[in-house]
């Protein structure tokens, strides 16, 4: 009993340190999509698993099956076109075949938000579920009562999809709507989620995902400005504990106004948001809407050594606004900030 004391004493004192984060990835996430909007069977879709495990959690699901078949393993609908009839059918029973055996492995869904291109990709792989492996299986779907409750009004209302929460049965549904309130974790394949709100038009929630260690990755969905998710990073960050972290940028720094308005976040802005959770103010009295990339490069170089090795994966970029977010993120990184874009089907380990 003494020795396994020690044993822990030693590992939150290498947690404590950073030791264990630094060299021990803990987290795999596949990207599935990764646009503010479709282009290309490319939006906001996030496949998370413990390393190690084999089951994993979804984030978001615009375009889950795009990605799988992009992500996981080679694209076999890629020479479906061109081959006979007989072939392209085999082409696409592959397709099919490696979907459901994502989808089996897929044990819950969390989503941020009620948008489009949050959620479109969601609705229509729901036919898969309906026969083959996945048959009699129920997947959990996870968030605020706000977004369950458009979902179920529009999507799963009738008139524009059949209502799955019913679908074969009300016994055996293909998905179980489970509000999730806000600040209070949950246990799924042996990862702790838990929500907290960010600001965007509709309410729209980021999830702190922690590993059995501790260890965190955090995922915000789509938002402009906010606090709240901040602080709780914080302190996850002061105690080593945050190992990665998601964030949104729609449009390129000039575009400010627009991206405020409709709850978004450039560059300059993400910068402005990192200031926080590294506990630093942006040293003046600029509004948002006139924080500009020059603010934002004055800016960087100070939160360098807060943020340490921090990685900062870069998500939903409109798909107008791409090459222009780029350049820009790549000149804000040359402060030291790890921004890294993410790109759909490339996994990374953390
Ligand atoms: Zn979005
Ligand atoms: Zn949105």
């Amino acid at each position: 009993m003494r020795g396994v004391g020690w044993l822990i004493v030693l590992h939150w004192l290498l947690v404590a340190s950073g030791s264990v984060e630094a060299g021990t990835p803990r987290f795999e996430l596949v990207p599935l999509g990764v646009f503010g909007g479709e282009i290309e069977g490319n939006s906001s879709s996030y496949l998370l698993k413990e390393l190690g495990g084999t089951d994993g959690i979804l984030l978001d699901a615009g375009s889950p099956v795009s990605g799988i078949l992009k992500g996981i393993g080679s694209d076999t609908t890629a020479s479906a076109s061109t081959a006979s009839i007989a072939s392209a059918s085999t082409a696409s029973t592959a397709s099919i075949a490696k979907v459901r055996d994502a989808l089996l492995h897929t044990k819950a869904i969390f989503l941020t938000h009620s948008h489009l291109d949050h959620i479109h990709g969601f609705a229509l792989m729901m036919p898969l579920y309906l026969e083959g492996p996945l048959k009699g299986t129920t997947t959990d779907v996870y968030g605020s009562e706000t977004t369950l409750g458009a979902i179920r009004k529009t999507l799963f209302g009738g008139s524009l999809w059949g209502d799955f929460s019913r679908i074969p049965s009300e016994a055996r549904p293909v998905v179980r709507f489970r509000t999730l309130p806000q600040s209070t974790p949950i246990s799924v394949v042996g990862l702790n989620v838990e929500s907290i709100a960010v600001q965007h038009p509709v309410p729209s929630v980021a999830y702190f995902v922690a590993a059995s260690d501790g260890a965190v990755y955090l995922h915000v969905g789509d938002t402009g400005p906010t606090e709240a998710v901040w602080i709780k990073a914080r302190s996850l960050l002061q105690e080593h504990r945050l190992k990665a972290l998601s964030i949104e940028c729609s449009f390129g720094s000039v575009q400010a106004k627009l991206a405020l308005a409709t709850g978004h976040l450039t560059p300059a802005l993400l910068v402005r948001e990192l200031s926080k959770l590294a506990g630093i103010t942006p040293g003046s009295e600029t509004p948002s809407t006139e924080f500009g990339l020059d603010k934002a490069r004055v800016l960087a170089p100070r939160l360098v050594k807060a943020l340490g090795s921090l990685r900062i994966f870069v998500t939903h970029i409109k798909p107008g606004s791409y090459d222009e977010v780029r350049r820009e993120l790549a000149r804000l990184g040359q402060a030291g900030l790890s921004l890294e874009v993410v790109k759909q089907g490339e996994p990374v380990r953390f």
